[in-house]
């Protein structure tokens, strides 16, 4: 360890792995963050085996992404065929004909310091009935399919939202390339056949194409999709299974005509044995059934979702298969993996990319030298994990409230939860409160929007709240949501933001 920190020492050569979603915002994520410093980094694909070519729906986060790379909403969105997200609308998951949006953003406007939530649950209590989307801007403006940008510095708390984007994944992966090439990335279109290891530490050193050229790297970026080609495959990386607390194993994908004005919200649908996404885009839309094969056949499953494809299907439906979890470790010896690669949620709450985000990010603030000290892979590897199981349980809350007939939703209803999970519920039944982990990519608000949209409600109100005269609440929440309706009614359509934002690009 005599030269820690020397030049001698520091990482020369990146090669990145893959040119999906995940290897081609890395390219563009690392090559600006390592601008200046002499880091090669090279990027190999193969076309021939292309990419997964779903992933459509996003969380704000990649919205600060692309910001930090100097790209504005407008130019992205021009640029990947975009739509406004605001949130995502869970039809049907309750029960048949229920529905409900899990927004960007808050609810209400917290009173002396205590939750909104108390209060609305308190005037529920007394014969109120309006549901707790009605004090969300978001859930209202994704519900009315408007859309609007955030006021920066809004005048309450009722004024917080935010949005994020349905795009293109192609040319999502080809704008990032765009930006990767101009800042000196190299592109590379080959096979790899074989990956070399070091003799003495067993580290990756060498690349084969199939061409024969052979790539040399310090630090390897695995984004080769579900094969973990390196991470896995090479380095003998064990797939961690979550198929016992998430049934889901597969999709059909299929993209369809554009079906009337689009929506301002992503629609996940729960159908026999999962669910059904609608992404609206500009000129199409992305449409996939996610399922359990235990518990419906493939025929069955493409039946399904061509019969609830609101526009028509412009190919035929594409079969993808999966298993939710992950590697054991993200990050071994001299390979980091990202995407796919390092593991898979199914895309219930749009987490795969704000995972990559969130993974490149991670790489940056841990940036190895040569030396790949255990105390940095180790926390990389920890924050990592962590944030994945506390995904992995907010997905597993939406299925075990479900409320819904049929053989699928009992088993999701009677399932065994991870025990991080079982306490985040008995607190939020006991108290109405939220257990917060260290790395927790959903905040409380999204908690709230999961249990109250499943009518899920703590046993006691805030005895703070408890007290409170029943009628000057009704009179403040009448107020608070007369405000949200006039602020919505005064927003454009979704359709008309988009055009404001074309105008803007
Ligand atoms: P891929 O797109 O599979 O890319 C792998 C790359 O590795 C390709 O370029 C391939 O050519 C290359 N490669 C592989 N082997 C070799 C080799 N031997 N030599 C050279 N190159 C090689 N995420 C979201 O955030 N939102 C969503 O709405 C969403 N929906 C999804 C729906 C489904 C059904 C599925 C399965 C996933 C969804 N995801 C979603 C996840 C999302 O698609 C991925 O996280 C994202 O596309 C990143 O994929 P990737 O780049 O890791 O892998």
């Amino acid at each position: 360890m005599g030269n820690r920190g020397s030049a001698a020492n520091a990482i020369e050569r990146v090669v990145i792995v893959g040119g999906g979603t995940a290897g081609w915002m890395a390219a563009a994520a690392l090559s600006a963050h390592l601008a200046g410093t002499g880091v090669s980094i090279t990027l190999v694909e193969s076309s021939d085996i292309g990419t997964i070519g779903v992933g459509e729906a996003t969380i704000p986060t990649i919205r600060r992404f692309y910001a930090a790379l100097g790209m504005s909403d407008a130019e992205v969105m021009q640029a990947c065929q975009a739509t406004a997200k605001l949130g995502i609308r869970f039809v049907d998951w309750l029960r048949p004909g229920h529905d409900f949006v899990h927004p960007f953003g808050r609810f209400g406007q917290d009173l002396k310091g205590i939750d909104f939530h108390h209060y609305w649950r308190k005037a529920r209590d007394a014969g109120d009935p309006a549901p707790l989307g009605d004090y969300s801007l978001g859930a209202l403006l994704a519900s009315e399919g408007h859309a609007t940008l955030p006021a920066p510095n809004p005048a309450s708390q009722l004024g917080i939202f935010d949005w994020a984007l349905h795009f293109d994944a192609a040319l999502f992966a080809q704008h990032m390339r765009r930006f990767a090439e101009k800042m000196g990335v190299t592109r590379i279109d080959a096979r790899i056949v074989d990956v070399g290891l070091r003799g003495e530490d067993g580290f990756i050193d060498t690349l084969t194409l199939d061409s024969g050229v052979r790539v040399r790297g310090d630090l390897f970026v695995d984004c080769s999709g579900f094969r973990a080609l390196l991470l896995g495959e090479a380095l003998g990386v064990a797939y961690e299974s979550w198929s016992h607390w998430l049934l889901c194993d597969g999709a059909f994908a299929v993209q369809s005509e554009r079906a009337g004005d689009p929506p301002s919200c992503t629609t996940v649908t729960a159908r026999s044995a999962g669910w059904q996404w609608r992404i609206p885009l500009r000129q199409r839309e992305g449409n996939g059934l996610v399922f359990s094969s235990r518990f419906q056949s493939d025929d069955d499953a493409r039946n399904e979702l061509l019969a609830n494809v609101p526009g028509k299907p412009v190919m035929e439906p594409r079969r993808l298969r999966f298993t939710p979890g992950r590697r054991q470790v993200a990050w071994k010896k001299n390979c980091v993996a990202l995407g796919l690669a390092s593991g898979f949620l199914e895309p219930l709450e749009s987490t795969s990319i704000a995972l990559i985000e969130t993974g490149i990010e991670r790489l940056k603030s841990l940036f190895p030298d040569k030396d790949f000290d255990p105390a940095v892979t180790g926390e990389y590897n920890e924050q990592s994990a962590e944030e994945m199981e506390r995904v992995r349980d907010f997905l597993i809350l939406h299925y075990k409230l479900n409320g819904r007939p049929g053989p699928f939703w009992q088993a999701c209803r009677a399932m065994e939860v991870p025990e991080s999970l079982n306490g985040k519920l008995a607190l939020w039944r006991a108290r109405g409160a939220f257990v917060r982990y260290r790395w927790e990519m959903f905040s409380p608000a999204s908690w709230l929007a999961i249990y109250a949209g499943f009518e899920d409600l703590p046993d006691r109100i805030d005895p703070a709240v408890a007290g409170l005269d029943a009628d000057q609440l009704r009179r403040s929440l009448e107020g608070m949501r007369r405000s949200l309706q006039e602020t919505v009614a005064d927003t454009p359509s979704h359709r008309e933001f988009l055009e404001i934002m074309d105008g803007a690009a």
